[in-house]
C-alpha cells in the first residue's frame, strides 16, 4: 500500500474515532437532558411541600358571591375551579369574566410571525370555539352560564390596550381578526371598541351588578402579559365601581390574586391527586400571604373531567402538560401583603 494511501486511511480513522466520539457524547448529552426534562415535566421532587406560612383558606359561604375575572378561556378554571366547585356546593354564588375569547392562544408562541398568514376568519372561529369550552368545563363545577361573561378583547394584544389604545380616540385594531371591535357571537359588548378604558368600563358594570364579596385575579407577577393586563384592569374597574352604583368595592371584597405562567410554578404536568402545588420559592413578591385550598378527591376529578373540555388547548402538547400542571391536591392563592 503507497505511503500516502495509508498516511490517508490513518488519518481518516483518527476522524472516524473524533466523529464517533463526538456522536456518543451528543447522544449520552441528549439522554441526561432528557432525563432532566422529564423529570421537570413528570415527577415531584420529594419533601416538596407547602411551607408552614401558607395558610389553609376555606371555602365561601352562602352569604358570599364569587367573582373570577381572567384573560383566556381556561385561567378561571386552571386557577380556581377547586374553590369555586366547593364554593357553589357550599352555597356561594359564582360569577366568571374572560377578558378575551381565546381567539390566538392556540397557535401560541411557537408560530407568532405566521399566524398572520391565517385569515381572519380562522381566528374568529377560534373565537367562538374557546368560550363554549369554558362553558363546558365550568358547567361540571356548577356555574350557570348565564353568570359566565366573555368580553372579547384581543388576545395577546392586552398589553396595547393598557399602555397605546387607552382612549377610545384611538381603538386597537387586532393583528387577528383585523378588527377593533369583538367579532365574536356571545360577547357582553360587542360594540365596544378595543380601548382600555372599554375594558376596564366593561369590567366595572360588570362587578356593580355582581357585586362580589370575594374577587379572584391573575397577579400582577405572572409573566404572560395578557394575565398581567387583566391584573391592572381589575383593579382600576374595583376602584372605579360604585361611585354612582354605591357599591362599596375596596373596603369589603376580598381579593385574592392566582398564577399561571411563572417559571416552572405548576410543573410537574400531570394530573395526580398526590402532587401538591407550592409557592414559587422565587417569587418578586416576598411579602405575599400565600393560602392553600384543600380539593377533596372528589373536587379534584371533578377538574380533571372540567379541563378535559379545553380540547383546542390540550392538542397541543405544551398545554396539555401545562393544564395537566394544575389538576393537583390543592390549588394556591394569595394576597398583596402578609397578615
Ligand atoms: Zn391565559
Amino acid at each position: 500500500m503507497p505511503a500516502n494511501v495509508r498516511k490517508f486511511l490513518a488519518q481518516t480513522s483518527v476522524f472516524l474515532r473524533i466523529g464517533t466520539a463526538l456522536l456518543g457524547a451528543g447522544a449520552l448529552t441528549f439522554v441526561a437532558f432528557t432525563i432532566i426534562f422529564a423529570s421537570v415535566l413528570f415527577f415531584q421532587p420529594r419533601g416538596m411541600s407547602l411551607p408552614a406560612t401558607v395558610q389553609p383558606i376555606a371555602p365561601a359561604g352562602p352569604q358570599d358571591t364569587i367573582l373570577v375575572v381572567a384573560a383566556h378561556p381556561d385561567d378561571e378554571f386552571l386557577g380556581v375551579a377547586g374553590y369555586v366547585a366547593a364554593s357553589i356546593k357550599n352555597g356561594a354564588q359564582a360569577y366568571v369574566i374572560v377578558v378575551t375569547n381565546g381567539e390566538a392562544s392556540l397557535i401560541a408562541d411557537a408560530i407568532t410571525k405566521r399566524s398572520l398568514l391565517f385569515p381572519p376568519s380562522f381566528f374568529v372561529k377560534e373565537g367562538n370555539r374557546r368560550p363554549m369550552e369554558s362553558l363546558a368545563a365550568l358547567s361540571w363545577i356548577g356555574v350557570p352560564k348565564d353568570q359566565v361573561y366573555f368580553l372579547g378583547y384581543p388576545t395577546r394584544e392586552l398589553k396595547n390596550l393598557l399602555l397605546r389604545n387607552w382612549s377610545a380616540s384611538t381603538p386597537f385594531r387586532s393583528p387577528y381578526t383585523k378588527q377593533s371591535a369583538p367579532p365574536f357571537d356571545m360577547v357582553f359588548d360587542p360594540d365596544a371598541r378595543y380601548t382600555g378604558e372599554n375594558a376596564v368600563a366593561d369590567i366595572r358594570e360588570l362587578i356593580e351588578r355582581i357585586r362580589p364579596t370575594i374577587l379572584l385575579t391573575q397577579g400582577k407577577e405572572d409573566e404572560n402579559d395578557d394575565h398581567r393586563a387583566v391584573y391592572y384592569f381589575t383593579q382600576k374597574a374595583m376602584a372605579d365601581a360604585g361611585r354612582e352604583s354605591g357599591f362599596p368595592s375596596a373596603t369589603s371584597t376580598r381579593e385574592y390574586f392566582f398564577l399561571i405562567h411563572f417559571r416552572q410554578y405548576s410543573f410537574p404536568g400531570v394530573a395526580r391527586f398526590s402532587y401538591e402545588l407550592v409557592p414559587p420559592v422565587d417569587f418578586e413578591k416576598n411579602n405575599a400571604q400565600w393560602y392553600s385550598f384543600s380539593l377533596t378527591r372528589e373536587l379534584f376529578d371533578l377538574k380533571k373531567q372540567g379541563v378535559a373540555e379545553y380540547k383546542s388547548q390540550l392538542v397541543n402538547p405544551y398545554l396539555k402538560l401545562l393544564l395537566n400542571s394544575f389538576v393537583k391536591r390543592n390549588e394556591l392563592l394569595y394576597t398583596e401583603e402578609s397578615q
